[in-house]
């Protein structure tokens, strides 16, 4: 069989521009070890994106592997609807000895748009059980936010390209301006502004915190939007307000949870306890899909009586027994001692690769945190003026980036650094390096006196 031309002849690949992926010879995998992606014609690849932000562990983890095979010498699957199953449950104590103090029990579903689904659903009935009378049927969200593609997390996401055409099937929100330093909604400079976009995003929750079931967060970094770093005492503003206002803040800690800021969660870094979290993608290491929303005691208890009070909702392969084992085995190497530490010190080493960066007169920002950036390109960096879409400019790197060994995926115009926390030290130098080179290709190298 020709796998190539049946892939061309038969997928319709998400996110992608079918037209172009005709015209692309996008690698063909078909083997992985470690941060390293093996296509058809035995060509290694750095995973770049740690095959999009799910596998920071690598491919063909020792420890994974053994616990996979492990569970699979037992069962596959079985459901959690009217029964117990050893994997999940011991998945759920991990999850909850790991996360905030606040919450204690643990909703898995399948993947990360589900866990936001779990989310919204939950908290939404939780205001209709406890509140009868109450006025709450919104949720508050952010401008350049991502929650996944299913409707109630479209409903609460930001992305105009992904989510305006979708308004019509969706439920209102209220939106609150992006923490985008550089393309401040405020047209604020940073070191002056106060963080006066968080204390908008407090008003807004205080004038409308009897219609809101929730505010929805991804904590530290908007990553679709961009990889938009927020400024340190943000998140904690944010939370206060909800706090105050007696609104539950919901972390989306799909993308940044499980080490990849520098901390287990990306709500630690400012210190933050949310009543609820979704979890997804690292979860299990990118083995298999699975996902996990946690809640606080109090909003559990709500749904604790008579039989009306039933959360009626649950997927098929929820908790799915493969997937929490080899989840607990990711959770244990998350957990070893050093193991945070590791990340930190690649981090310093990433972010000190990325300054070179700065000096091509294409690259408006560079963002970073932990093991984690975004390299935003411009058209102008006087003026900030975006590249033309019909450029494609970020696609063209990416490609580029195939012939230097590189696996990439860009958001847009923004180049995404998200290397399996398991690389080594040069070859995320060769990584930064490729990828630097890639975009010389495409935009031309700086001149030598702007280096
Ligand atoms: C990827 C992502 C999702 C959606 O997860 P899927 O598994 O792709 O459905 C939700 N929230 C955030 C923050 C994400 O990055």
């Amino acid at each position: 069989m020709d796998v190539r031309q049946a892939d061309k002849d038969f997928i319709w690949h998400p996110f992608t521009q079918m037209k172009e992926w005709h015209k692309d010879s996008a690698p063909l995998i078909v083997a992985a070890e470690g941060h390293t992606l093996i296509d058809a014609d035995g060509r290694r690849y750095i995973d770049g994106v740690s095959s999009l932000w799910c596998a920071p562990l690598g491919h063909r983890h020792p420890e994974l592997d053994a616990a996979l095979t492990k569970q699979l010498s037992r069962f596959a699957h079985s459901t959690l609807l009217g029964l117990a199953s050893e994997p999940a449950a011991k998945l759920a104590q991990k999850l909850v000895s790991i996360t905030p103090k606040k919450l204690t029990k643990v909703f898995f579903s399948d993947n990360g748009s589900t866990a936001v689904e779990v989310a919204l659903k939950v908290l939404f009935r939780y205001f209709r059980l406890t509140e009868p009378q109450g006025r709450r049927t919104t949720f508050l969200s952010f401008q350049n936010g991502y929650h996944g593609d299913t409707l109630g997390a479209v409903s609460v996401g930001g992305i105009e390209v992904f989510h305006q055409d979708f308004g019509p099937l969706t439920f209102r929100t209220l939106r609150a301006p992006s923490p985008y330093c550089y393309h401040c909604p405020l047209n604020l400079k940073r070191n002056t502004c106060g963080l006066a976009c968080a204390d908008k995003a407090a008003e807004l929750i205080e004038q409308n915190a009897d219609q809101l079931c929730g505010v929805i967060v991804e904590p530290k970094v908007q990553a679709a939007g961009g990889m938009i770093v927020q400024p340190d005492g943000w998140l904690a503003r944010i939370a206060g307000a909800c706090e105050r206002n007696g609104v539950p803040l919901i972390a989306d800690e799909v993308a940044v949870g499980f080490g990849r800021t520098g901390r287990m969660f990306a709500c630690e870094h400012d210190g933050v306890e949310p009543d609820a979290m979704c979890l997804a993608k690292a979860l299990t290491a990118g083995y298999l899909p699975l996902a996990a929303t946690l809640f606080t005691q109090t909003v559990f208890n709500a749904f604790v009586g008579d039989y009306r009070r039933t959360f009626f909702h649950g997927h098929t392969f929820t908790g799915n027994a493969l997937g929490s084992a080899v989840a607990c085995a990711a959770i244990d190497i998350y957990t070893k001692r050093g193991f945070l530490e590791r990340i930190n010190r690649l981090a310093t080493l990433l972010s000190g690769l990325l300054e070179r960066f700065r000096r091509h007169p294409n690259v408006g920002d560079v963002r970073c945190c932990g093991l984690l950036a975004g390299v935003e390109l411009v058209r102008d960096v006087k003026t900030k003026e975006p590249f033309d879409q019909q450029q494609r400019v970020g696609h063209k790197i990416t490609v580029a980036a195939r012939k230097f060994g590189i696996i990439t995926r860009p958001l847009g115009d923004v180049l995404v650094f998200m290397p399996p926390y398991v690389i080594p030290e040069d070859e995320l130098e060769r990584l930064v390096d490729g990828v630097w080179k890639a975009m010389c290709e495409v935009l031309g190298a700086p001149s030598v006196t702007s280096l």
